[in-house]
């Protein structure tokens, strides 16, 4: 059979266009589909937008904190409007690099809906491909409770393109995107109410730190309402929102945003018809070469639903270029993946929680910090910063490096390394630290 293309990759984010790139760089023929914006959800609306947002919303601190070094300045003013459209402009910037880096790399870019006929086929418009391999990278969508009058709320990706900032909104949820959109919203004025069905947010992260980043968000203003039901929504006066609680309160919002999870866009465009499986959450199935049930098929990043990280999705393409088109076989490790969730107080993790250091070691020691950074001693503001090693008592090594503060991912990226490559207690002890700073806590706890 004659192929027009060695590769066809379905969805330009992250993940897909990094396999592209690299596959076409070991000379395969190579096309990508996408039907909406290059750079997928990290691009549009997801890291770089939030992590700008993010940034927007320090500065009420920052010019707060920045009197007691001193400096004065005029009645503060917010401009939403003008902060929503320099983060288009840069997104727009973003969206033409990426199509550069495509064309330099000589991947031919398809812009429009992808559908898969068979194994070798695929269809984009009017057009039909014969594809050696097929590669799914399509990432996955927010979802929302079935909930009365659910479509009266939002998600993440509509709170980009906000028409103005609201007086009162309920974020839903208690992971990454709802602590992260509560921080983002109280730091802009707006008053903020975060609702979450357990007890604690941020699962999956150490306890220590789930508690304490719940204590600095309040701090800092947001009003948090665990084990927490949104029942339902309804119009209220003067167009407000009217949400109904688990425990029979109403209250009225502006702006209810959902932030209830995300689920693999895997379904519409003809992989189930070729036989291409799927798990109950629409997850594909892969093996450890990211290979479906169909063997010419292949898929990674969120619509594998291993870890919804963007540089993950990144790791998972080099591994999958590498061993297809490389000749240099490659598995993608997923120990030690170090994360950041960029709300106010930041956290970053590498390794294991307390928790599931205690489920594996026998003997777990555990070393903690908490403490006002330096920059905050001239200012009125209380916040704390929190430091966490949990070490093997068996054999010293670090298993893992837990922090709530100021640029904790930052703080963490570094040490993530030290992980990676097995490093002891012992050998944080002999480093010498970086005074002052927050990171040097790390090499002097004992
Ligand atoms: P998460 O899976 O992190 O969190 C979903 C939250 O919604 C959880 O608190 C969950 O509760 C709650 N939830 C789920 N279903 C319901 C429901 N029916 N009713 C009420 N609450 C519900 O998803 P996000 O949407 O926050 O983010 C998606 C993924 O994107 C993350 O997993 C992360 O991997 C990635 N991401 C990464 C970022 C980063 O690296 N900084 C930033 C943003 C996103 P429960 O815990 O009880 O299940």
């Amino acid at each position: 059979m004659r192929f027009d293309y060695d590769l066809f990759v379905i969805g330009a984010g992250s993940g897909g266009v990094r396999a592209a790139r690299m596959a076409a760089g070991y000379g395969a023929r190579v096309a990508i589909a996408e039907e909406r914006f290059l750079g997928g959800t990290c691009v549009n609306v997801g890291c770089i937008p939030k992590k700008l947002f993010s940034y927007a919303a320090h500065f009420r601190e920052d010019f707060e904190d920045a009197k007691g070094f001193g400096w004065s300045a005029g009645p503060l003013r917010f401009d939403w409007a003008q902060l929503k459209e320099n983060k288009n402009r840069e997104i727009g910037r973003l969206n033409d690099v990426y199509e550069q880096l495509l064309a330099s790399s000589g991947v031919a870019l398809l812009r429009g809906r992808a559908r898969v006929l068979d194994p070798h086929r695929v269809r984009v418009g009017e057009r039909d491909y014969a594809v050696e391999h097929i590669l799914v990278a399509t990432g996955a969508r927010a979802v929302v409770p079935p909930i009365p009058g659910a479509e009266l709320g939002i998600t993440s990706d509509a709170a980009f393109f906000l028409e103005a900032l609201p007086k009162r909104a309920l974020v839903v949820g208690g992971g990454y995107i709802a602590v992260e959109f509560a921080s983002i919203f109280n730091g802009l004025g707006v008053e903020t109410t975060l609702a979450y069905r357990g007890p604690h947010l941020l699962r999956g992260f150490d306890d220590e730190v789930r508690q304490f980043l719940a204590g600095e968000m309040e701090k800092k203003g947001v009003r948090i309402l665990f084990n927490t039901r949104v029942l339902a929504l309804r119009t209220g006066a003067g167009g407000c929102r009217e949400v109904c609680f688990g425990d029979g309160r109403e209250e009225a919002f502006d702006l209810v945003m959902f932030a209830t999870g995300r689920a693999p866009s895997s379904r519409g465009f003809g992989l189930e018809e070729t036989g291409v499986k799927l798990a109950e959450n629409g997850a594909i199935v892969v093996d450890e070469a990211f290979r479906s049930s169909v063997p010419s098929i292949y898929a990674l990043g969120d619509v594998i639903d291993r870890l919804k990280l963007t540089p993950v999705a990144i790791h998972e393409a080099m591994a999958f270029a590498q061993t297809r088109f490389g000749g240099r076989p490659q598995r993608m490790d997923y120990e030690n993946v170090p994360t950041a969730v960029f709300c106010h107080p930041s956290v970053g993790a590498v390794g294991l929680t307390e928790a599931r250091a205690r489920e594996r070691c026998s003997r777990v020691h555990v070393y903690t910090t908490a403490f006002r950074p330096l920059k905050l001693t001239l200012t009125p503001r209380e916040e704390r910063t929190f430091m966490k090693l949990v070490v093997d008592g068996a054999t010293d090594r670090v298993l893992g490096v837990h922090m709530v503060g100021p640029e904790a991912g930052e703080v963490v990226q570094g040490f993530a390394v030290a992980l990676k490559g097995g490093a002891t207690k012992a050998q944080f002890d002999a480093t010498v630290g970086i005074h002052p700073t927050l990171a040097e806590e790390f090499v002097t706890m004992r």
